[in-house]
């Protein structure tokens, strides 16, 4: 396995600059993430089938997002849409806490376990509609949204942004979905558009 995960690192390398992102992909054990019978995939740049029509998304845009909110260590995130749980656990590498919300109760409850086996400690789950947020553990340094929004990003979500704060989601917008990123500064949101994603939809 850890082959695999060297193998993986050196093909996302060319694309990301952050070497604790690259760090946290090389430990992050994705194969506890994904169904049993994918194992030998699971060092393979790709995403793949987890249930409930569901998928675990491909490590390069896992990675790429987590690069995008510029983590140093000491913040507390919120991730919408935990799926396999895999994106927390890169999430949890690179911040103290993570908290993440998922609407199907099934597939948190086996991002529970894959998190427990992962050894990741500091990830709270929910289960509910995360376009909400989760206003008990508000504010949040970052924000990471694994789900399309249509058009808009749920204003409640960057409500729940701490000042300097950081979000980064996948939106749809005539036919094309595109990473956004936001950054909250001195009260005003600064948004730039940026690469080309496919994400089931935001519930
Ligand atoms: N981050 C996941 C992959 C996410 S796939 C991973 O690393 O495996 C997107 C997830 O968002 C799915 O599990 C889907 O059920 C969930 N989702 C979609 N809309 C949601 C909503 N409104 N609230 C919470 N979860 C939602």
């Amino acid at each position: 396995m850890r082959g695999g995960a060297d193998r993986l690192v050196a093909e996302l390398r060319g694309a990301l600059s952050d070497e604790r992102v690259l760090a946290a992909v090389r430990d992050v054990p994705r194969d506890v993430f994904v169904p049993e019978q994918l194992r030998d995939e699971a060092w393979d740049n790709v995403p793949l089938p987890i249930g409930c029509d569901q998928t675990i998304s491909q490590p390069l845009i896992v990675a790429r997002m987590c690069e995008l909110l510029e983590l140093e260590g000491r913040e507390r995130v919120l991730d919408v849409g935990t799926g396999s749980g895999y994106h927390a656990a890169l999430l949890a590498r690179l911040a103290a806490e993570v908290y993440s919300i998922e609407r199907h109760a099934e597939l948190s409850g086996r991002a529970a376990r894959a998190l427990a086996a992962a050894g990741a400690g500091n990830v709270t789950l929910a289960v509910g509609d995360g376009s909400q947020g989760l206003p008990a553990h508000a504010p949040y340094d970052a924000i990471n949204v694994a789900a399309a929004a249509s058009r808009r990003i749920p204003p409640a979500l960057i409500a729940q942004l701490a000042p300097g704060g950081r979000l980064v989601a996948p939106v749809e917008e005539r036919g094309e979905q595109r990473l956004a990123l936001l950054r909250e500064h001195g009260g005003e949101l600064q948004v730039v558009r940026l690469d080309r994603v496919r994400f089931v939809p935001l519930r």
